[in-house]
């Protein structure tokens, strides 16, 4: 593996491999990798002949008072784990080299997809996403690009965008990995104390239990929402910031569960601000 600190040298890199006809994966990350990251990997080593990884903490998706500085780093590890993965080329570009001095063109995606869930709570996040996406894009060109359904908002806003842009690259989105307790994987969990920890599994529990209402025959979308807050108001260290039930391709809020359905979470556990999130097909 080969570790690209330039895009020039990026560039290079691509270059041969597309002459040599290689398929080439991409997975965009912020690193501090988990399994659920190395799921993306994993994959895209399997369909793929070439793979990229990226590891880049983007400053533009992150608003004046979140977590850009304090968001956790370990490149070492990163580096050592996307290298027995059997990944080509680790992509570690700094945030002078992504937005220069006098950097002023963004890419922004508006209407629903951007306005709901977490864009309502964090403007400018998905501005910073599909800069830096199509970014990353332009620079690797690859036929395929991996993420995962843990941001599934993040999923339908690159989609629409691949779609609106024309990119020619092929979206594959890979299921949540979870601890085996049901805490979704995420690089914030390693903001937890141990308490924090437990309190974060009510997020996986009361997705689940929604899961079995709806199972269960439950198809009014205000009591399966009030059910899911309810659950998860009885922690007290656990401060909601939403729980929607939209339809998983345009995000517009359901009254009837029906279709591709997705029950999205946010809540703050003290400061860090976790997601979660469930993905039914009903009749
Ligand atoms: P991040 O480093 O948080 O920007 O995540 C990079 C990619 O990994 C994104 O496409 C995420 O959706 C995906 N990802 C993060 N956590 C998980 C998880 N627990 N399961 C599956 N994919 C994940």
């Amino acid at each position: 593996m080969e570790e690209i600190h330039t895009i020039d040298h990026l560039r290079r890199k691509i270059k041969t491999a597309r002459q040599a006809g290689k398929l080439i994966g991409f997975v965009p990350t912020m690193g501090y990798l988990h399994a659920g990251h190395m799921s993306l990997v994993e994959r895209a080593c399997r369909e793929n002949d070439f793979v990229v990884v990226s590891i880049f903490v983007n400053p533009t998706q992150f608003g004046p008072n979140e977590d850009y500085d304090a968001y956790p780093r370990d490149e070492k590890h990163d580096l050592a784990i996307l290298r027995k993965a059997g990944v080509d080329l680790a992509f570690m570009p700094t945030a002078d080299l992504m937005y220069p001095d006098g950097y002023s063109t963004y890419v922004v995606q508006e209407g629903q997809l951007t306005a709901t869930l977490c864009g309502r709570s964090r403007p400018g996040h998905f501005r910073g996403v599909t800069t830096i996406v199509t970014k990353l894009f332009n620079m690797v060109q690859p036929d395929r690009a991996y993420f995962g359904q843990k941001d599934a908002q993040q999923v339908a806003v690159i989609r629409q965008m691949v779609r609106d842009l024309n990119f020619d690259i092929q979206v594959v989105v890979c299921p949540i990995v979870r601890e085996p307790d049901g805490l979704a994987m995420s690089s914030r969990n390693a903001y937890l104390d141990h308490s924090q920890r437990s309190d974060a599994l009510v997020l996986s529990k009361a997705l689940f239990e929604a899961r079995a209402a709806i199972e269960a025959g439950q198809r009014d979308a205000d009591k399966v929402r009030a059910l899911v807050r309810e659950r998860i108001s009885s922690v007290p260290a656990v401060q909601i910031d939403y729980v929607e039930i939209v339809d998983a391709d345009s995000l517009k809020p359901l009254k009837r569960l029906q279709g591709r359905v997705l029950i999205a979470v946010a809540a703050k556990i003290g400061l860090p601000r976790l997601i979660d999130n469930i993905q039914l097909t009903l009749d």
